[in-house]
Formats: structure tokens, sequence, C-alpha cells
């Protein structure tokens, strides 16, 4: 855990989440992303509740197993399994990225079981690298 300080309040952070480094970042305007090897977190991040908070982090290293094991391999994978990742994304996601990135979130965080293909994906590709 890290204690930071934002606006005269001190909050407590994970330093990392499923292996990866988490960083506050007072600049960031969206909740979170992740860039290269670390998830930035912003001060919208911080008013969010507990379990938003863990989606969004699990999220974003969904975001990171795909950049680490790199789009083409798991898209790939993915046509090998049958997955048409042009088009059927689940839960509404505007991209296989997003797709991806979701689908490992709620393999990992949540209890729904449809798409369990793009969740199966998103477990075998993690699998590689995330340190559980
Ligand atoms: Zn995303």
């Amino acid at each position: 855990m890290q204690k930071i300080r934002y606006r005269n309040t001190i909050y407590v952070l994970p330093s990392e989440w499923l292996g990866v480094p988490v960083h506050f970042d007072a600049a960031l305007s969206n909740e979170a992303t992740q860039h290269h090897d670390t998830i930035f977190v912003g001060p919208k991040f911080l008013a969010l509740w507990t379990e938003a908070q863990t989606w969004i982090l699990t999220h974003e290293v969904g975001h990171w197993v795909s950049s680490v094991v790199g789009l083409g391999h798991w898209a790939k994978l993915a046509k090998d399994m049958g997955i048409d990742v042009w088009s059927d994304l689940p839960w509404g996601q505007p991209n296989m990225e997003e797709a991806f990135a979701e689908s490992f979130t709620v393999a990992v965080e949540g209890d729904d079981t449809r798409w369990p293909e793009w969740q199966e994906l998103a477990l075998l590709v993690a699998e590689q690298v995330v340190a559980w």
C-alpha cells in the first residue's frame, strides 16, 4: 500500500495490482490509464468506491496483459478459438482492445457467465504474464 496526499486529504492506494505498479498522477483527467509497465490513477479514481476501484485496476491490468503479449498474438489465439474479434464484442465494448481488457476483468472479478470464450481467452493469455 502507499499513502498519497491530494488536496489536503491522505488516500491509501495499492502499490501494485496483480504485479503491475500503480502510481498516482494528479494531472490525469480520466480515472485510470495503463502506460508501458505502470497503471496511473488520477483524482477521479480517488473518489470512487472500493469495488469500482478494484474493477478499474483489473481492467487496466487487462490492457497491460494485452500490451505485453501483443494484440497480434492474442488475436491469432482468439481466431484459433473461433472468436471473431471484429464483431460480436462482449459487454458492448467499442473495440477488441477494450473487449479484451473487460473480458479479463469479468473473468477475474465478476460473476457474469456471458461470453465464456472471451473470458477463457483473457485468462489463457494472462496466465503467460500475470504474477497472480
Ligand atoms: Zn479500457
